[in-house]
């Protein structure tokens, strides 16, 4: 069995190259599988930012201001550049994301990143919803690169979202790639939509959670996450 003790490097040793890059390859070929790029929405066409310009200053002479202006000229190419950046979750790739952080190893102890900031845009308004996710899961034998769940969380961030959504996404993705015993995704969010427009400011923290094999049918292994994070396990997360 191959073990990999820590996080950084290229997961390879010596006399284990045979198997360890057979596995590689099954990830590889996973990764690369136009079911999973449809699944998570990973293969959407570049950004047209032609279009984006043109639509922002339709929306610039719809609310009654002069595109003309010096302030505004340049507002057009900035938003499509926005756009293209905030939206770029879509068109990621992950074979170049996980790049070979995936290694295997012999134990199965929960693995916990908290407090990974998101920021995100709301489809219902495409106003930002941002906040704060914590990840965690159990290994059935094979561990990420801790660097690469804040880039996971990015991934899924940065698209026209709800909340819940995202929240499943990420678990389901840790899910296939890692195939461990559970995984656990808990987003507190702040909606931009809800407080900009001063409507229930009050109510405008929300917090969704996703949780997966072990982590939903083992409450203490629930409990022990909840701990780490800073929660109760009180039921009206699940
Ligand atoms: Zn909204």
């Amino acid at each position: 069995m191959y073990v990999k003790k820590g996080y950084n490097g290229n997961g390879r040793e010596e006399g284990h190259g045979e198997a360890y890059d057979y596995k590689e390859s099954l990830m590889d070929t996973k990764l690369k599988s136009p079911d999973f790029l449809e699944l998570f929405e990973l293969n959407l066409p570049a950004v047209d930012t032609d279009r984006i310009e043109k639509a922002t200053t339709e929306i610039l002479e719809a609310v009654g201001e002069d595109p003309q202006r010096e302030g505004l000229l340049k507002t057009p190419q900035r938003v499509a550049r926005a756009y293209d950046e905030l939206l770029s979750g879509y068109r990621t790739d992950p074979q170049a994301l996980i790049n070979d952080a995936v290694f295997n190893v012999d134990y199965d102890d929960m693995v916990i990143v908290r407090d990974i900031e998101f920021y995100s845009l709301c489809e219902h308004h495409m106003l930002p919803f941002i906040g704060h996710a914590h990840v965690a899961y159990v290994s059935n034998g094979k561990v990420i690169g801790l660097s690469k769940i804040p880039r996971i969380v990015d991934m899924f961030a940065r698209r026209l979202q709800v909340q819940e959504r995202m929240t499943h996404q990420i678990a389901e993705f840790l899910n296939a790639v890692l195939e461990p015993k559970g995984v656990a995704v808990v987003l507190d969010g702040v909606h931009m939509c809800s407080m900009m427009r001063g409507v229930k400011k009050n109510e405008s923290k929300m917090t969704t959670s996703a949780m997966l094999g072990s982590f939903r049918e083992d409450p203490r292994t629930r409990a022990e996450f909840m701990n780490h994070i800073g929660r109760s396990n009180s039921n009206h997360l699940l």
